[in-house]
């Protein structure tokens, strides 16, 4: 029965660290994300967040979709 509890015990604190280093790896994922610049706007933006565009083989990225369309018209 002791053992019982202990192995519980154990489980618990294995299953409470495993969750605290998947938090801690999320926080640096998104504290590594990278910046893009905006061509249109002239601003930094996150990746996550800009919209990719592929414009004669060179990777664009935008704040928004009017960014894009601006863009698209001065080119
Ligand atoms: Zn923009």
């Amino acid at each position: 029965m002791r053992l019982l509890i202990w192995i519980i015990i154990l489980g618990f604190i294995f299953w409470y660290f495993s969750r605290k280093k998947r938090i801690k790896e999320n926080d640096k994922k998104s504290l590594v994300t990278e910046l893009v610049f905006d061509e249109n706007c002239k601003t930094y933006i996150k990746k996550d967040k800009a919209i990719k565009v592929d414009i004669k083989g060179k990777t664009y990225y935008f704040c928004s979709k009017r960014c894009l369309e601006e863009f698209l018209k001065k080119i």
